[in-house]
């Protein structure tokens, strides 16, 4: 059988998602090949990647970054030619030897590039779950429009599509859920570290203890996200795009074990769920290798040492983030572009500039309420500008709170 082949850029190559991709793409030399890596800072961490991996690009975001990195390319004997912006990314992207993207840069500062990689029908493995909040059903309508394959990288989201029947999960908008005997998707949760947390003690949490995730080792922002369950609002919001499913046939259940990584019901009763080890290896290499199965490094699920599953009902009380995902999936139009902007606005000023933990889901609320009446979300443009918008009102938010 010839195995499949793919000829890679990675967008976010730095980060969590991108040093997993790597990780498993290092033990395919013959299955793929690295086109282009791309970063925002961590420049000694991009050399390293482009001297093993031979790209034949590498684009960072400033100038003085990429000079630095290009003269310590040619230092080392490197032929790789380092590229820097916003045009750059959306460059290697598209290129027409590339053949798939891994769309891992984190925020909304991933949707250019993914989408234009979308526009021309790439296999696009998507961790970015900010492109599909903010613009799911343009992102989706490039998809149907290209052909492009979408293998969704989130751990989730890709149980999900494991386990749904393979003309749903390639052809997605070509019937409803119901059509294939679909009853609900049940989305999976751990809960984050704070599921148990007294929640009086939650305006006292730091940075430090919202980014420490029990099972998983990820990127700050997503860490945060899981803390606050703004992660699994972001999920299902991402999980109604990805598979066409409307907001009541997605149910969140949490399961602190982050064992079983989601579930589909059938109309007959049967419910059918993937299962593993925590480990982003996993969903990647099912993205990079699909429709085959490789080696991906992950070790074998330890059942026994396990031992016992959980689930519970998800609550909205502890964690209003959800209930505003929630709210802002069903007011339809551009509130959830405007909830991802507020949202990136908040979790970093509480990771740099001290607001409190239980202010997150506050500025988040009130960014929605004074702009989603005023935002469009019928184009790109309209989207940009509702993202633009909210983000203006939460640095607003936050400037009033700072002087009061
Ligand atoms: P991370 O913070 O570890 O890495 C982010 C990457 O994006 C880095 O390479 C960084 O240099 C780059 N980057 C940051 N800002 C950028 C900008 N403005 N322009 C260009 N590049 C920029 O994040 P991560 O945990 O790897 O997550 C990446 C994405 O994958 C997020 O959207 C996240 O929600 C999603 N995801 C991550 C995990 C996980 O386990 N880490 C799981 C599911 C989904
Ligand atoms: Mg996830």
């Amino acid at each position: 059988m010839n195995s499949v082949h793919h000829t890679l850029t990675i967008l976010g190559a730095t980060g969590s998602i991108g040093v997993s991709t790597l990780d498993v793409v290092a033990r395919h030399p013959d299955r793929f090949t690295v086109y282009a890596l791309t970063g925002a800072s961590q420049l000694d961490k991009l050399l390293a990647q482009c001297l093993q991996f031979r790209p034949k690009f590498a684009v960072v975001l400033d100038e003085g970054i990429a000079d630095r990195l290009q003269g310590r390319l040619r230092e080392a004997g490197s032929e790789t030619q380092v590229r820097c912006g916003e045009e750059a990314l959306v460059e290697v992207a598209t290129a027409p030897e590339v053949t798939a993207v891994m769309a891992a840069i984190v925020g909304a500062a991933g949707m250019k590039p993914t989408l234009a990689a979308a526009q021309l029908g790439k296999r696009i493995l998507l961790a970015n779950k900010e492109t599909l909040v903010l613009a799911g059903r343009l992102f989706m309508d490039a998809v149907n429009a290209s052909g492009a394959e979408l293998l969704p990288i989130d751990s989730e989201h890709n149980a999900i599509y494991q386990v749904l029947p393979r003309a749903h999960r390639e052809h997605p908008y070509a019937q409803t859920l119901a059509d294939v005997g679909v009853r609900r998707i049940l989305l999976t949760a751990s809960g984050g570290p704070f599921r148990t947390r007294p929640v009086e003690t939650f305006a006292a949490i730091t940075p430090a203890e919202a980014v420490k995730h029990p099972n998983w080792s990820m990127g700050r922002k997503i860490s945060v996200d899981s803390a606050s369950m703004m992660n699994k609002g972001l999920e299902v919001i991402e999980a109604r795009w990805l598979f066409n499913a409307s907001v009541d046939e997605i149910s969140v259940v949490v399961h602190p074990q982050s064992i079983v990584h989601s579930m589909v019901e059938y109309a007959d009763g049967s419910v059918l769920a993937q299962l593993g080890t925590p480990d982003m290896r996993t969903p990647i290499a099912y993205g990079l290798a699909y429709p085959e199965r490789v080696e991906s490094g992950v070790r074998s699920l330890d059942l026994f040492s396990a031992g016992r599953l959980d689930f519970e009902a998800p609550d909205l009380q502890r964690f209003p983030c959800l209930r505003l995902a929630f709210e802002a999936l069903r007011a339809g139009g551009a509130a959830t572009a405007v909830l991802n902007a507020a949202n990136e606005i908040a979790v970093e000023a509480f990771l740099e500039d001290g607001l409190a933990f239980t202010r997150i889901p506050e500025l988040i609320e009130s960014v929605l309420t004074e702009c989603v009446s005023s935002c469009q979300a019928t184009n790109l443009d309209q989207l940009l500008y509702a993202d633009a918008l909210a983000r203006e009102a939460a640095r607003r938010w936050l400037a009033k709170r700072r002087s009061s």
